[in-house]
C-alpha cells in the first residue's frame, strides 16, 4: 500500500468513526438499527446512562427497539438489563424468558432437566415464526447431517440438506457464579432478536436458532445472587466469597466435560446434542474487555478436526475486527489460553462435530459500578492486542452487557452469512468421524468381558453413554492383530543397556461378550480423546499449561482399553448395547460368600448396604476349588443369599459361594463412623470427593474445621476422620489460623431473609473467616493418639506434617519438576497393607506437583546419607575400585550405608542412635504402602518433566501416630471423577480403619 492510500484510509477511518458508522463491504448488511422501526425511550435513555463511555458501546446495542406486545426486561427488573444493583434470580431470568414465549411466536422455552438441587435448567430458542414452526423438520435435516451414515456419507445429498437447513447456534451463559452479567445480556439478547426489525437482527432471526441457556450453575447463581443481596443491605461490610457454588464443585464445573459426573454437564450436551446445534458459546467473565478465546493459543488438542481449527481462526478474527470497527477497545484473541485438554463445557462441541467458542468479558462480580484497576499485562499492548484495555477506568455491568451482546450478534450474523460453510463443515466434521478408522485410525477401542474390575469398567461405559458414544458388544470370542511396535534404539552406552525384550505378543483374543467402541460413528472423537494417551513435550512453547495434560481414562480408570488400529475388529460379529445388562450376584453353593478384591469402589458400597452381616478381609492370597482370590478378598456371612444376590448384582460386584471357610487370617471389615472436614477457605477440591461418597452411597457426618474443633471427644463419635485436600495448596497456618480476624466483619454463611439459598444442604456458619485453630490442632492429635484414623491429600497431607502428626515423615518443595495434571505410575511398596487390597503392582494415579515426601528413622531429621553422596571415589592412590591408603598408618575401611532405597527409612548408624531418644522405633515407623515409579517409569500420559525429583518417594504413606495412624496421600486420589482406580486406596483406608497394621513386618499383627 502506498503513502497515499495510507492517508486516504486515515481519512476514511475518521470520518466514518466521526459520524458513528461504519464502513461496508458491498452488500454487507450494516449493523444498525431500523430508523422506521420506534425506539424504547426511557429504555434506551437508561442504557446510555448505565455505559460509563460511549465506546464501551455499539450501535446494535446503544437502544432497544420498542414493541407494543412484546416485553422488555424492564418488566422483571425493574430496570434495564446490566444496570447498577440489579441481579435477577434464575427464576426471575426464567419467568422473563417465559414471558417472552407467551408474547411471540418467535419464543420458545423448553426445561432441559434440573440440577443437584432439584433446580430447573432452561433453553430458550430464538428464530422467526416460520423457522419456529417447522423445527421438526428442520431437525430431521440435521440429524441426517448431524449422523452421515443416514445418508450414507452422500455429499450431493448433504448439500441439499445444507442448503434447507436452518443452523443452531448455542449460547450457554454464567456456568461461573462470580461471573454475573450474562442473564441480564442474554434475556436482552432474546429481547432484541424477537423484536428488532433492523436488516442486520432480522438476517439473525431469519437464518439461524439463537438457542440460549441464561444460567448454566443455576444453584451457584441463586447463591451468588443471595451474596450480591447481602451486600447491598451491607454496604459497608466485606461480603463473603462464594464457597460453594453448585452443590460439589465451584470453578471446576467447568473442567467436567470428560467425566461428566454433574448434571448441568449432562444436561447442556443432550440439549446441545438433542438440538443438533453447530456452536456452543460458553460466556465467561474475568479478562478485559473481551477475550474471544477461541483462537486462543497451543498445544491445541490432537483429536479436534482441523476443519474446526480453522472455523476457529475465522470466528474469531472475523469477531475482533467487527468489533473493533465498532471502536470497542481491549477486543482480542489468541491470548494463553491453550486449546489441549477436553474438559470445559463448550468443549463438547469440539468433540461432538460442532464448534466450540469461549468469551471471557470483563465483570464486576456483581452489579455495582466499580473504578477497576488492571495489572500492567491486561493493559499491555501485544501483537494480537492492538487495541489494548485502558489502565484504569469506571466500569459498569451494563458495559460487560454491551460487550456480550454486541459480540453475540456479531458473532451470530457472521455465523447466518456463512451459514451453509459452517452446516457443511458439521456434516463434514462427521463423516470424517466415521472414516476414522480407514483415515488416521484407530479402528476402534475394546474393553475385554473378563476385566476383573467389571463394575469400574461399567462405570467407564457410562461415561460413554452420557458422551453419546455408540458401544457394541462382541457376539462371539475374536482376535484382533497389534502393531509391531519399532523398538527404539537407546542412547545408552552398552554397560547399561538392558536386555532385549522378549517380542511383543502380534494379536490379541477376546473373548465373548467383550465391549467394542467402534470408532466409525459420528462421536468417534470423543471416546478416542478420552481413551488414548496424551504427551506434552517438556520443550513445547507452551510452558503454562492451562489445566490437566493428560486424563487418559484406561489408565485413570484401571480398566484393560486396547486401542485397535486392525480394521478387521470391524467386521466382527457385534450388537449394539444402549444400556449395560445387570450383572453380578451370587455363583456357587455354600454358606459363605466370597467376593474377591480387586479394588473396586463397590466393595465399600457393600459394607455400608450391608449393615448387619459380618464381612472379614482374607489377609493372604487363597483358593478355593478353582477360584483363586487375592489378598482383601471379602468373606461375607450372616446375610441370606437372595439378599447378597440383590445387593451385589445392584452394583455389580461377582460373589462365589464357598462350601467351607478358607484357611486363611482374616479381620473383620468394618463400616466407620466418617467425619468429613472440609474449611472455609475452598471447597473445590474436596467438593469431587463428596460427590464420589455420595454416589457410592457412604455415609459421613460434613462438617467444617471450625465445627470438628468443637467437639468435646472426637474418638467416641468418629473412627476416621476424613480431611481432603483443600486448594491442592492451602498453607497449614491457613488452615489453622483462617481468614483474618482482628479487622474487618463476620463473614456469615448461612440463610438470611437476604439469603434465602445460601445453605442448601451444606454446611454454615456465622463467620467463615475462623479456621480450624489451635484447639482443633490439639483435638486432631488426642484422635489420632486415641487410636483414630487420620486421611489426608496433597496439602492436606502437608499440613499433618507440618504440625507434628507424622513423625519421622518429611517434604520437600520441587525445584524445577513439572507435573501438570498428569497420570504417573506408582508402585506397590507393601501389599500387605490393607490400603493396598485388590492392587496389582502398578497402579496409575493423577498426579500434579504431588508432594514430595521423604521418611526419616530419626524425628526431626531430614533423610541423609552418612556423608555427602559421592559418584566415584576420591582421588588418590590405585585404580577405580581400590581402597586408598593413607601413607603412616594401619588402613581403615569406610562403613558401607547399608542398602536402602529412596522410599527407605534410612537405618541410623551406631553414633546416630547413642543416647538418642529421637530415634523412631521401628514399629513406631511410617509405613510406605504405595511410591512413584522409577523417573524413566514414572510419564504415563501427559506432562513430566523433570521427574527425577519425586521419582521413588512415597505416594501414599501410613504413619503409626500414637496408637492411631495418619494416611497420607501425595497424589490426589479422588479427582473430578476421573480417578477411579485410586478411590480404593481412600476405601481400603475406611473399611480397614481398626487393623490398619496388619501385615506390618516390623510389629506381627495389629
Ligand atoms: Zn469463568
Amino acid at each position: 500500500m502506498g503513502h497515499k492510500s495510507w492517508l486516504g484510509l486515515i481519512l476514511l477511518l475518521f470520518t466514518t468513526l466521526s459520524t458513528g458508522g461504519i464502513a461496508l463491504a458491498d452488500g454487507e448488511t450494516p449493523p444498525a438499527r431500523d430508523p422506521k422501526q420506534p425506539i424504547d425511550e426511557a429504555y434506551t435513555a437508561k442504557i446510555r446512562k448505565y455505559t460509563t463511555a460511549p465506546y464501551f458501546s455499539s450501535p446494535l446495542v446503544d437502544y432497544l427497539p420498542a414493541s407494543k406486545s412484546v416485553p422488555t426486561p424492564a418488566v422483571v427488573l425493574g430496570d434495564v438489563a446490566g444496570a447498577p444493583g440489579i441481579l435477577p434470580y434464575a427464576e426471575d431470568v426464567y419467568k422473563y424468558m417465559r414471558l417472552l414465549e407467551n408474547a411471540t411466536p418467535r419464543v420458545k422455552v423448553v426445561s432441559i432437566g434440573t440440577t443437584e438441587e432439584g433446580r430447573e435448567m432452561i433453553a430458550v430458542a430464538v428464530s422467526s415464526e416460520a423457522n419456529l414452526k417447522n423445527l421438526e423438520q428442520n431437525h430431521q435435516r440435521l440429524a441426517k447431517l448431524a449422523d452421515p451414515r443416514t445418508i450414507h456419507l452422500d455429499d450431493a445429498e448433504a448439500d441439499k440438506l445444507v442448503a434447507e437447513s436452518v443452523p443452531v447456534y448455542y449460547i450457554t451463559g454464567t456456568i461461573h457464579s462470580p461471573e454475573t452479567g450474562a442473564p441480564t445480556a442474554l434475556m436482552e439478547l432474546a429481547y432484541r432478536l424477537a423484536v428488532d426489525e433492523s436488516p442486520y437482527v432480522r438476517d439473525i432471526r431469519d437464518g439461524v436458532i439463537t438457542l440460549i441457556t441464561p444460567v448454566v450453575e443455576v444453584d451457584g447463581r441463586d447463591r451468588m445472587v443471595d451474596l450480591y443481596r447481602w451486600h447491598l443491605a451491607h454496604p459497608k461490610d466485606f461480603y463473603p466469597p462464594l464457597i460453594y457454588w453448585g452443590k460439589y464443585v465451584a470453578h471446576d464445573n467447568n473442567r467436567d466435560a470428560m467425566a461428566m459426573t454433574l448434571k448441568l454437564t449432562q444436561n447442556v450436551l443432550n440439549t446441545y446434542l438433542g438440538w443438533n446445534a453447530q456452536v456452543l458459546h460458553d460466556l465467561h467473565e474475568s479478562v478485559p474487555y473481551l477475550y474471544d478465546n477461541t483462537v486462543g493459543d497451543g498445544p491445541y488438542n490432537a483429536w479436534v478436526d482441523p476443519i474446526l481449527v480453522d472455523e476457529w481462526q475465522m470466528i474469531g478474527a472475523r469477531n475482533v475486527a467487527d468489533l473493533t470497527r465498532f471502536g470497542m477497545p481491549g477486543v482480542f484473541t489468541h491470548g494463553d489460553f491453550d486449546t489441549w485438554s477436553p474438559g470445559y463445557l463448550m468443549f463438547l462441541a469440539a468433540m461432538h462435530n460442532g464448534i466450540s467458542r469461549l468469551y471471557e468479558t470483563f465483570g464486576n462480580a456483581g452489579a455495582d459500578t466499580r473504578e477497576r484497576t488492571l495489572q500492567p499485562d491486561e493493559y499491555a499492548r501485544t501483537w494480537y492486542r492492538p487495541n489494548p484495555p485502558f489502565p484504569k477506568t469506571l466500569w459498569s455491568q451494563r458495559n460487560n452487557n454491551n460487550y456480550e451482546e454486541t459480540g453475540l450478534l456479531t458473532s451470530l450474523h457472521f455465523f447466518n452469512e456463512n451459514k451453509r460453510l459452517f452446516l457443511k463443515n458439521f456434516y463434514l466434521k462427521g463423516k470424517r468421524s466415521i472414516q476414522k478408522p480407514s483415515a488416521e485410525g484407530p479402528s476402534a477401542y475394546i474393553l475385554p468381558a473378563d476385566d476383573p474390575r467389571a463394575s469400574v469398567q461399567a462405570d467407564l461405559l457410562r461415561i460413554m453413554f452420557k458422551q453419546h458414544v455408540e458401544i457394541s458388544r462382541a457376539t462371539g470370542s475374536f482376535q484382533v492383530s497389534l502393531p509391531v511396535r519399532k523398538e527404539k534404539k537407546s542412547g545408552k552406552s552398552p554397560d547399561t543397556e538392558e536386555k532385549p525384550k522378549p517380542a511383543a505378543p502380534t494379536t490379541r483374543d477376546f473373548p465373548a461378550g467383550s465391549y467394542v467402541i467402534r470408532m466409525d460413528q459420528p462421536y468417534s472423537r470423543v471416546a478416542d480423546a478420552l481413551l488414548d494417551y496424551q504427551y506434552w513435550s517438556p520443550e513445547d512453547p507452551q510452558t503454562t499449561p492451562y489445566d490437566d495434560t493428560a486424563w487418559t481414562f484406561g489408565e485413570l480408570f484401571g480398566v484393560q482399553v486396547t486401542r485397535v488400529t486392525d480394521p478387521k475388529v470391524l467386521s466382527v460379529p457385534m450388537e449394539r448395547v444402549t444400556e449395560l445388562r445387570p450383572f453380578g450376584g451370587v455363583q456357587g453353593e455354600g454358606s459363605i460368600f466370597a467376593i474377591n478384591n480387586h479394588a473396586e469402589p463397590a466393595l465399600a458400597s457393600l459394607r455400608y448396604r450391608l449393615k448387619d452381616a459380618s464381612i472379614d478381609a482374607a489377609e493372604e492370597p487363597f483358593q478355593s476349588g478353582d477360584n483363586k482370590f487375592s489378598r482383601g478378598t471379602f468373606l461375607i456371612h450372616g446375610v441370606g443369599r437372595s439378599d447378597l444376590d440383590a445387593a451385589t448384582k445392584s452394583l455389580g460386584l461377582h460373589a462365589v459361594a464357598l462350601p467351607t471357610a478358607p484357611n486363611v487370617k482374616t479381620h473383620s471389615v468394618r463400616a466407620p463412623r466418617i467425619a468429613y472436614v472440609h474449611t472455609w477457605i475452598s471447597t473445590q477440591s474436596e467438593g469431587w470427593w463428596r460427590l464420589a461418597l455420595d454416589n457410592l452411597q457412604i455415609p459421613y457426618d460434613y462438617m467444617s474445621t471450625q465445627a470438628i474443633a468443637k467437639i468435646p471427644d472426637l474418638n467416641a463419635k468418629y473412627d476416621v476422620i476424613l480431611f481432603p485436600p483443600v486448594s491442592g495448596n492451602a498453607s497449614a497456618n491457613a488452615i489453622v489460623q483462617g481468614t483474618p480476624t482482628t479487622w474487618g466483619n463476620p463473614l456469615p454463611w448461612t440463610n438470611t431473609p437476604e439469603t434465602p439459598n445460601l445453605v442448601g444442604k451444606n454446611d454454615s456458619t456465622s463467620d467463615m473467616r475462623p479456621g480450624l485453630g489451635w484447639d482443633g490442632v490439639a483435638k486432631l492429635q488426642t484422635f489420632v493418639r486415641n487410636g483414630g484414623v487420620l486421611l489426608t491429600a496433597t496439602d492436606t497431607s502437608q499440613f499433618a506434617v507440618a504440625i507434628g502428626l507424622a513423625g519421622g515423615v518429611t517434604f520437600s518443595n520441587s525445584e524445577k519438576m513439572k507435573i501438570v495434571g498428569s497420570v504417573v505410575g506408582t508402585r506397590l511398596v507393601d501389599a500387605a497393607s490393607p490400603i493396598a487390597y485388590g492392587y496389582e503392582e502398578k497402579v496409575s494415579a493423577y498426579c500434579d506437583d504431588g508432594t514430595i515426601f521423604s521418611v526419616t528413622s530419626i524425628l526431626g531429621a531430614r533423610r541423609r546419607h552418612l556423608g555427602p553422596e559421592m559418584k566415584s571415589r576420591p582421588t588418590g592412590r590405585g585404580t577405580k575400585d581400590d581402597p586408598d591408603f593413607v601413607v603412616g598408618r594401619p588402613a581403615s575401611e569406610i562403613p558401607d550405608e547399608p542398602e536402602k532405597e529412596l522410599w527407605e527409612a534410612p537405618q541410623p548408624t551406631d553414633d546416630q542412635s547413642f543416647n538418642n531418644p529421637r530415634v523412631i522405633p521401628s514399629v513406631n515407623r511410617a509405613r510406605v504402602i504405595l511410591r512413584y515409579a522409577d523417573s524413566k517409569d514414572l510419564l504415563i500420559s501427559g506432562l513430566v518433566e523433570n521427574g527425577n525429583e519425586i521419582a521413588q518417594h512415597p505416594a501414599v504413606l501410613d504413619v503409626p501416630s500414637g496408637s492411631g495412624h495418619v494416611v497420607l496421600f501425595s497424589i490426589n486420589p479422588v479427582y473430578r471423577g476421573e480417578t477411579e482406580n485410586t478411590y480404593s486406596l481412600v476405601l481400603n483406608t475406611l473399611l480397614n480403619f481398626d487393623s490398619l497394621n496388619v501385615g506390618r513386618k516390623d510389629t506381627g499383627q495389629k
